[in-house]
């Protein structure tokens, strides 16, 4: 995959500039030059062939050659309603679903959890997606969303297959089409009884993803792939 480009604004005309970590990434550690061929995308789905025009100590001019719509995504939307991990944890977590082709993660703030993430730790976690995705290839970045209770989350997907992770039930994971899906990951603590039970009244499933006990990002992560996998990819 040759070297990919963020622009935080939409690319619409026949010029593209590229500012902040983009610029710098581009300038000082590619020590790109005019004339230089990058790829750029600006998260709303194709990816564009430009040739570096100008360079300034911040910013980047490029021209736009040729637009194209090149879908990497998974054919059905997928949501993971996530109670937090700690520290490091969140980078990779945040790493890995944008990399199995989650649509959107939703911070989830349960009984037993005990990160909840502001402005400044949300904005970080939304570079992580965006670094991700100039790896992996991904033109629509993962969303993610405002963090929701749990009573906000189990109300919320009223359309989607709802499922809940849940270490100890019977029920295992089964295919279930293209349906839109959400899966809900609890926290280190396990989520509450009567959490579960609640979602259960709201029409969710819950669901083992095998025998051990798994950290919150390895079951989100599991559950990612297990959802892609039943379903095709
Ligand atoms: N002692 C907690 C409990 O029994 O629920 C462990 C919580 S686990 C570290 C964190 C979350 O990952 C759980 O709330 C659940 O959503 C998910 N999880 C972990 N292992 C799982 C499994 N084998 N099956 C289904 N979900 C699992």
């Amino acid at each position: 995959m040759p070297d990919r480009y963020f622009s935080e604004t939409p690319i619409e005309g026949p010029l593209a500039t590229l500012a902040g970590s983009e610029a710098h990434h581009l300038l000082h550690v590619m020590r790109a030059g005019p004339g230089d061929r990058v790829t750029l995308f600006d998260g709303a789905g194709a990816e564009f062939d430009a040739e570096v025009q100008t360079l300034a100590r911040a910013t980047a001019t490029l021209r736009v050659l040729e637009r194209r719509e090149v879908s990497r995504e998974s054919a059905r939307e997928l949501v993971l309603a996530v109670a937090i991990p700690k520290g490091d944890r969140q980078k990779w977590l945040v790493e890995k679903l944008t990399e199995l082709g989650v649509t959107s993660l939703v911070p989830l703030l349960t009984e037993r959890s005990v990160v909840r993430l502001a402005g400044s730790a949300l904005d970080k976690l939304r570079r992580n997606v965006v670094e991700a995705s100039k790896q992996c290839g991904r033109n629509r970045l993962m969303e993610i969303t405002a963090p929701r209770s749990w009573n906000e989350c189990i109300e919320g997907f009223p359309e989607h297959r709802r499922l809940v992770a849940h270490p100890g039930v019977a029920a295992g994971l089964t295919a279930g089409s293209q349906t839109p899906t959400v899966v809900a990951v609890g926290p280190e603590g396990g989520l509450t009884d009567h959490e579960v039970e609640l979602a259960q009244q709201h029409g969710w499933r819950p669901i083992a993803l095998g025998p051990r006990i798994l950290r919150i990002e390895t079951a989100a992560i599991a559950a990612a792939t297990l959802v892609a996998l039943a379903d095709g990819g």
